[in-house]
């Protein structure tokens, strides 16, 4: 009988493996299997699919708390091509326009599902009166006005949004296709090519039962990465970050590791939140037109206005990028006119001014009901600290850096675009290490530099301002294609380039190593022969916030500081070795450690390599603290050799498909 420290190993083979319960993977889930039907219907080709996730799909993933805004809806008013425009301002000038205008011409279709599905959507109606949620009026696939709170984001009453979404993906796929509570750990390689995927392993959380699968294509959509960084939150708040705490880097270290080509790691995100209770600002910034001020009452945004002027163009657009709007306020906190406040309590006296107290009253329980649908935590802050928004501004701070690439980041793997969309050849593309695609469409949209492997959402690099529905939408375009792969590859058989019994004995090793010494000491927690996955955790964000530019340093760093960054994280990875796993809880822990680490450790290559500061306000090298746009207006690429553990960085060039003077 299965038990701790010997556990069942259940072999599997699937056509199509999605790994991940997110939006992407819930998109891929509901579109697969139209085509699946498609493939037996008209080729008489059955093909078979599995949804694996770490957690439950009915609330895991960025958006398990619930949203109250889909971020990116283009609409009718507006054209995939400035969608484009938005996306690569705000990221300062590197991304994929390919990718960015095929999302936005596809985008408004999952939207439209999930009203399908139930998700209450605001309206408008003919006189510009505004409703909460959809009922009775007319759906926005067939004419329905949203109610904007920005050019590209429309309000819905959003607490249920996963399950909704969910739902729709488990009734399209069916219950038995999708396991959860499976943490995937690696992916495998084809043992005849090491440049195709064959399979992936994995654990239950929850059962003695570790899994193996082999595929001939695979989603891996596991989310981005937090908690490489020590957070703000410490100590009481300890578990409390902007980003959900359950994405570790999975998807960037198992691809990395698989030898995909990830693109601009060196990109973070460092979101300006309410603080200690990391509540989002976009309903106020946007919908109330509330202000950020410094101390004593001044709009820094005005105030610091011509520090804007050195970013050109990226500085000077409508709304200059969120990393230059972070580095007027880090302007003033460094030079000690904090805190900086969310003036809540003028936004709400200035709409009394135009709107009836009923209206007034209205808008109030909205600002509530931003957080509690979304971010139920920083509703105990403003009750804990008698915070009445129309008397008491709130307090604004800039987190700890997270690495993602479907929200206001770009980090990610390098991934084929889509075939209609002029993009760089292979002429263009000098300096690219020979065995991997050039250009930037290689047949199969959403495939990696490795075959069979696809990704979507958060996983996408260059590309960012996604979202929920983006990533959806993303997720939906991957499926088709890996059906399409399928297809084209049916002799394929993979076989695993490891030993079924090498790939048990690494995942258990934790545990092994936790059963071998757990009485040399009698403090559990003591023992010169292991260390715990949260010591080891400290350990790493320790290292990052320290010399990786987190908040220690105002998010500054310099190559001697990587130096010594580097140094001690080879050190980590020594002792990573040594992770000690108590029980099935503490094996997530030590796995998802080993994916930050690594995610962690690309993030400091990339910054290494480009010799500027691309993103002031998210990261500056005060060694190079200037944003070079003749020698660094290109992607930085990198490539991992799992065997060696060597990471090679490369320049990519960049491309303008879409017309950036308009
Ligand atoms: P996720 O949805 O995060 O899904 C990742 C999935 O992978 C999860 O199911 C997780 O359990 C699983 N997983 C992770 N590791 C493993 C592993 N090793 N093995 C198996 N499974 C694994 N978008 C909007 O439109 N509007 C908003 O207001 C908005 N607000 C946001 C606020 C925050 C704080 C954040 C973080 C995001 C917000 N977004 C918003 C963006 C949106 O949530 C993301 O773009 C979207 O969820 C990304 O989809 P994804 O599938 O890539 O990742």
């Amino acid at each position: 009988m299965a038990e701790f420290g010997n556990p069942d190993v259940v072999e599997e083979s699937v056509d199509v493996l999605l790994i991940g319960g997110g939006m992407a993977c819930c998109g891929a889930g509901f579109e697969i299997m139209r085509w699946i039907e498609a493939a037996k219907k008209e080729k008489g080709v059955d093909i078979s699919v599995k949804l694996v996730d770490k957690a439950a799909m009915d609330r895991s993933g960025a958006v398990a708390q619930g949203l109250s805004a889909i971020n990116t809806y283009i609409g009718s008013e507006q054209d995939p091509a400035d969608y484009a425009r938005m996306v690569s301002n705000d990221l300062m000038g590197i991304t994929r326009d390919d990718l960015a205008y095929d999302l936005g011409r596809h985008v408004d279709e999952s939207v439209h599902l999930f009203e399908e599905w139930g998700l209450p959507i605001w309206k408008t109606d003919e006189n510009g009166e505004r409703f909460d949620g959809s009922k009775g009026m007319t759906s926005l696939k067939d004419g329905g006005k949203p109610v904007r709170s920005g050019k590209w984001q429309i309000m819905i009453n959003g607490e249920s949004y996963k399950w909704i979404v969910a739902e729709a993906t488990k009734k399209a796929l069916g219950t038995d296709r999708i396991q959860e509570r499976v943490f995937i750990v690696k992916l495998v390689n084809d043992k005849n090519d090491p440049s195709r995927i064959a399979g992936a392993v994995g654990f239950s959380t929850r059962d003695h039962k570790l899994f193996v699968y082999k595929a001939k294509a695979i989603l891996l959509a596991a989310g981005g990465c937090v908690n490489i960084f020590r957070p703000r939150s410490v100590g009481e708040g300890t578990g409390r970050a902007w980003y959900p705490v359950w994405n570790a880097g999975s998807t960037y270290s198992m691809a990395a590791e698989a030898g995909a080509e990830l693109t601009l790691m060196e990109n973070r995100f460092v979101p300006t939140r309410f603080k200690d209770g990391y509540g989002p600002v976009g309903a106020w910034f946007l919908l109330f037109k509330s202000q950020a001020t410094n101390a004593v009452g001044e709009t820094y945004m005005t105030r610091n206005k011509e520090m804007l002027d050195d970013y050109p163009p990226y500085g000077q657009a409508a709304v200059p990028a969120s990393c230059l709007r972070n580095h007027l306020m880090l302007k003033e906190m460094k030079e000690g006119r904090g805190p900086i406040w969310m003036d809540t309590v003028t936004a709400l006296a200035n709409l009394r001014e135009t709107l009836s107290p009923r209206e007034v009253k209205h808008l109030e329980a909205e600002a509530w009901e931003d957080f509690l649908d979304m971010c139920v935590g920083q509703c105990g802050i403003w009750v804990g600290e008698n915070i009445e928004p129309e008397k008491k501004n709130s307090e604004l701070m800039p987190t700890e850096p997270y690495l993602l690439g479907s929200h206001s980041g770009c980090c990610g793997i390098w991934t084929s675009g889509p075939t209609d969309v002029g993009a760089p050849t292979a002429e263009t593309e000098a300096g690219v290490p020979d065995h991997l695609p050039a250009g930037w469409n290689w047949g199969y949209r959403g495939m990696t530099t490795v075959k069979g492997l696809f990704t979507a959402g958060d996983g996408v690099g260059a590309s960012g301002h996604k979202f929920s529905s983006g990533s959806h939408a993303e997720g939906r375009m991957a499926a088709k294609s890996m059906v399409q792969y399928v297809l084209d590859n049916q002799d394929y058989n993979p076989e695993l380039d490891t030993a079924v019994e090498d790939l048990v004995a690494a995942i258990y090793q934790p545990v092994k190593t936790y059963l071998e010494h757990k009485d040399y000491t009698t403090a559990i927690d003591v023992n010169p022969n292991y260390i715990t996955p949260k010591m080891l955790q400290f350990r790493l964000q320790k290292i990052m916030d320290e010399y990786v530019a987190g908040v220690a340093t105002y998010y500054t760093t310099n190559a001697h500081m990587m130096e010594v960054a580097g140094e001690k994280l080879d050190m980590l990875k020594e002792d990573a070795e040594k992770m000690r796993a108590k029980d099935l809880h503490e094996l997530l822990r030590a796995w998802e450690n080993y994916h930050r680490i690594l995610t962690a450790e690309a993030h400091l290559k990339h910054i290494e390599f480009r010799q500027e500061s691309r993103y002031p306000g998210f990261y500056y090298r005060a060694d190079k603290n200037f944003v070079d746009e003749e020698n660094w207006h290109c992607f930085v690429n990198s490539i991992y050799d799992k065997e060696s553990k060597k990471w090679t960085c490369f320049k990519r060039a960049h491309v303008d498909l879409v017309d950036k003077s308009k």
